[in-house]
């Protein structure tokens, strides 16, 4: 299945000028749904709105993740008995089934070392990166964007204090 929280958490951002959602008009939110293995109803879109800053505050640890209880308390499955045996198949409510894919997605990134998926590092950045490396380390949502824009701010501090420590002899 196509990961979806990412792409989900990732789809409103704030600029100067005004906040950019992809998820803002209803035709939008259904292809952006659609690209992603959802169909895309009116529930299925307005559960994606709903989510989505629940998620985010999750993930930014603004929220406890008993925030997502909406959602989980209506995770079942119902079972069915087939010629191959028992076939287990989820029972979600359409109002909730984007919520609960997002959630299952986000539950199998908190691991031992802690979450795989979390806010940029850098503190002008809204997005969030997802990071499968060994050592969960990975700290830009992309090394081009925010990463040199940190390598660059480094450059800056030290080349500052040079000039600093150099106009005071
Ligand atoms: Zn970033």
């Amino acid at each position: 299945m196509t990961p979806l929280l990412l792409d989900l958490v990732n789809s409103r951002i704030v600029y100067p000028d005004g906040p950019h959602d992809e998820l803002a008009d209803d035709a939008a939110a259904r292809a952006w749904l659609r690209e992603r293995g959802v169909e895309g109803t009116r529930e299925e879109i307005a559960d994606a709105r709903t989510v989505r800053p629940v998620l985010a505050a999750v993930i930014r640890g603004e929220e406890p993740a008993d925030a997502l209880a909406p959602w989980v308390d209506v995770m079942h499955r119902r079972a069915r008995l087939t010629r191959d045996g028992l076939r287990w198949q989820d029972d979600v409510p359409a109002g909730r089934r984007v919520g609960v894919r997002a959630i299952e997605e986000w539950a199998a990134l908190q691991g031992p070392d802690g979450s795989r998926i979390r806010p940029c590092a850098d503190p002008d950045c809204q997005h969030f990166l997802v990071d499968h490396s060994r050592a969960n380390a990975r700290k830009w949502h992309s090394m081009e964007i925010c990463g040199n824009r940190a390598k660059a701010r480094r450059h800056y501090a030290r080349s500052k204090e040079k000039g600093g420590a150099g106009s005071a002899q």
